[in-house]
């Protein structure tokens, strides 16, 4: 790093803080914008918004005392004339602007009342006859830090790419274009160099509208590389999945036979589809990564019981962990049901185990005398010691991140054996994502809901309409139904959320007394929590008052009403998920969005998207365009998958040829494969060491 002019120890701490410790460092450190400084834009012919580079002389500075004491300097260049404004300034610096002094500024023209004016633009006053060339590319704009300048950052760009000519592979460290030339070729990509000189240094025709949208092909060269990378990493884990041994589960188990002989209904063709997948990957003597995407309500659990029980015939453990208290409550209550009456031991551990009830469930886990574990993610801290775990089972896994999921594949090694791993999920992303953000799994899709379903009625109404809708909870729960209210608020704060909460109930309970009207949230106790569920379940109450506790999971499917308030504050696949807490029986149900007037128009859109549809890849698909897919990935939050440059959403197109290109580096050039994963990923290249 030093070897460039201007790095000294200090600077080169700072630069540290943007992920920036050698020259190759430097060169992917991309700009997020541009600014063009390669022509003269006539003042005549400025628009307001409009980022220009223009060339006058002065004609008058004053000092204005109005709201804010602020210096005007016009200038003119004979096609129309211009304000500066300047809030702070200088004794000194007011007295340069003398009349007829000629001048150079770039700034941001803003339009008021008729005429034009830049605030604190950059300036510069010429000496009479001073000619001062213009830029000869578009000028990057990078990211930077405190102490560290823009014009620092040109700078050792500037030298980074000088070196990157001048082919001084040893000081620029691995810059070496990791992309075989028949490759890049076949891939219609440019060479790594002309793309990364390009996206520094744009001429001065390049579109800037195009460079700024990131769809540049020079940009979309590097971002088809990071992409790749990320694919290749995740590759990889599957590469070394098929050099790890795992116990085989093979021949049918008697076990499944008698529980599917107990459900009071058969299998749709979809879960019998998606248990062969299953049944022969637990046969095969390598551990299983599968993920099975299934649409809300889509009957997942039950499959997950089936790959557990071919497990547990074979005398091995597995673990179920859900991503909330409540929904893993709700899992070991089904699977307490289901197992119990064939023998098989079902235990339960989560972090809020205390005492005598936590060391005896430890003690269970390790002696292997507990067949089933279901739990939060407590399950896979290190005091939890599996006797002998064969299979992991994640449900709703977008919850956890990538490296939570990872991380948990090591969980229960064993003589270098490894449990198989099964993850469930409601949020069913395109194919051509899947390839990307779950390229270590197989997948399969329950793409059936169970049949006599009807799609939920959903409709969206103003708060004001509350007396109305109340009343309708009143008739319904009157006629036997059951019902959801549920209370969201956009803080994080779990006092805040229930304090919410509680208010509501006591207002229903004032409106409603002939109903029975139950509370839960996130702050009672896990044994209140499980008393309510089952109240509810049982019939016992009529009306379930909740926080978004209830998003996931929860099955109670005689509740065929929902009423969601304030849903504008919710992103489409939370709103999906807790829409799909009703139409869960065989009874029309309805959902009623109380939104609080007036919606934005983002707000408005999502709510007519689930007005519209209730197909769970169409909202995902519609959430993604919305949010992007980060955040309904769920990987924004955990910082994972972050990309310098790709975007999953804008560069789909890419990703087809990202994991043909794979293919081939992974076939023609695997010794390419760890430097470039290691270029973009960084440390975080670890995914593949867990
Ligand atoms: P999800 O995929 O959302 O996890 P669940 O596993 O909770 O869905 O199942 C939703 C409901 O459908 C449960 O009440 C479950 O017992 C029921 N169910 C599952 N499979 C079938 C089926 N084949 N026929 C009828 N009902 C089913
Ligand atoms: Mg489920």
């Amino acid at each position: 790093m030093t070897v460039l002019k201007g790095v000294g120890a200090r600077v080169a701490e700072k630069l540290a803080r943007l992920h920036i410790r050698t020259v190759q460092d430097v060169l992917f450190h991309l700009p997020s914008r541009y600014q063009d400084r390669t022509r003269i834009v006539p003042m005549g012919a400025l628009q307001s918004g409009q980022f220009a580079v223009v060339a006058g002389e002065v004609e008058l500075a004053e000092v204005r005392f109005g709201r804010r004491r602020s210096l005007l300097v016009r200038i003119s260049d004979g096609t129309g004339a211009l304000t500066l404004r300047f809030f702070h300034f200088s004794k000194a610096q007011q007295s340069g602007f003398e009349r007829g002094k000629p001048i150079r500024c770039y700034g941001e023209t803003r339009s008021t009342a008729g005429s034009a004016e830049m605030i604190h633009p950059e300036y510069r006053l010429l000496t009479a006859g001073e000619e001062l060339a213009v830029e000869q590319h578009l000028t990057p704009v990078y990211p930077a830090t405190e102490g560290v300048h823009q014009l620092t950052l040109r700078s050792l760009t500037e030298q980074a790419l000088t070196f990157l000519d001048g082919g001084h592979a040893s000081t620029v460290g691995s810059l070496i274009d990791w992309l075989p030339s028949e490759l890049a070729r076949s891939f219609k990509m440019t060479s790594l160099q002309a793309a990364l000189r390009y996206v520094h240094r744009p001429p001065a025709d390049a579109r800037i509208e195009m460079l700024a949208a990131g769809r540049h092909p020079a940009q979309q060269r590097l971002a088809f590389e990071e992409l790749l990378a990320h694919h290749l990493s995740l590759r990889r884990v599957r590469l070394r999945a098929e050099h790890t041994s795992a116990v085989a589960f093979a021949g049918k188990s008697a076990l499944v036979e008698k529980f599917l002989a107990a459900l009071p209904f058969t299998l749709t063709g979809a879960q019998q589809r998606v248990i062969n997948d299953i049944r022969e990957d637990l046969a095969r003597t390598h551990p299983m990564a599968r993920l099975v995407q299934g649409d809300v309500g889509s009957g997942k659990t039950v499959v997950a019981a089936c790959a557990a029980l071919s497990v547990v015939q074979a005398g091995y453990q597995v673990a179920l962990m859900a991503p909330t208290e409540l929904l893993a409550e709700q899992h070991f209550r089904s699977f307490s049901d289901w197992l119990q009456p064939l023998g098989i031991a079902v235990v339960w551990h989560a972090g809020k185990l205390k005492g005598k009830a936590r060391t005896s469930a430890l003690q269970a886990i390790s002696s292997g005398g507990a067949a089933v574990i279901v739990g939060t993610h407590a399950l896979f801290q290190a005091e939890v010691d599996f006797g002998s775990l064969g299979l992991v089972i994640i449900d709703e896994q977008h919850r956890f991140g990538v490296h939570q999921r990872l991380a948990l594949r090591d969980k229960g090694r064993q003589a270098g054996q490894r449990p198989h791993q099964l993850v469930m999920t409601a949020t069913p992303i395109p194919r051509t994502l899947a390839m990307t953000v779950y390229a270590d799994l197989d997948t399969s899709v329950i793409d059936e809901l169970p049949p006599g379903r009807q799609p939920v009625k959903t409709v969206a109404l103003g708060q004001e309409r509350r007396d109305e809708v109340i009343q309708s909870v009143r008739k319904a729960c009157a006629g036997g139904q059951q019902a959801y209210w549920v209370c969201t608020l956009i803080e994080e704060s779990d006092v805040l959320q229930c304090q919410a909460a509680e208010k509501t109930a006591e207002f229903l309970a004032g409106c409603l007394p002939e109903t029975r009207i139950g509370l839960v949230h996130g702050r009672l106790k896990a044994a209140e929590k499980e008393t309510l569920m089952a109240a509810f379940k049982a019939g016992n109450l009529d009306l379930l008052v909740a926080t978004t506790v209830i998003e996931v999971g929860v099955d109670v499917p005689n509740a065929s009403l929902m009423i969601i308030e304030n849903p504008e504050r919710l992103g489409l696949a939370q709103l999906h998920q807790l829409r799909g807490r009703v139409g869960r029986g065989s009874r029309q149900s309805s959902c009623v969005l109380l939104y609080q007037p007036p919606l934005s128009e983002s707000g408005r859109q999502r709510l007519a998207v689930l007005r519209q549809t209730g197909d769970g890849f169409e909202i995902a698909r519609r959430d993604m365009e919305l949010r992007g897919p980060g955040e309904v990935l769920g990987t924004r939050q955990t910082g994972e998958m972050q990309f310098h440059i790709a975007d999953l959403l804008r560069d789909e197109a890419l990703l087809g040829a990202v994991e043909q290109a794979a293919s081939q580096l992974l076939a023609d050039a695997p010794d390419n494969v760890s430097p470039l994963i290691r270029r973009w990923l960084g440390e975080a290249a670890n995914y593949g060491e867990v």
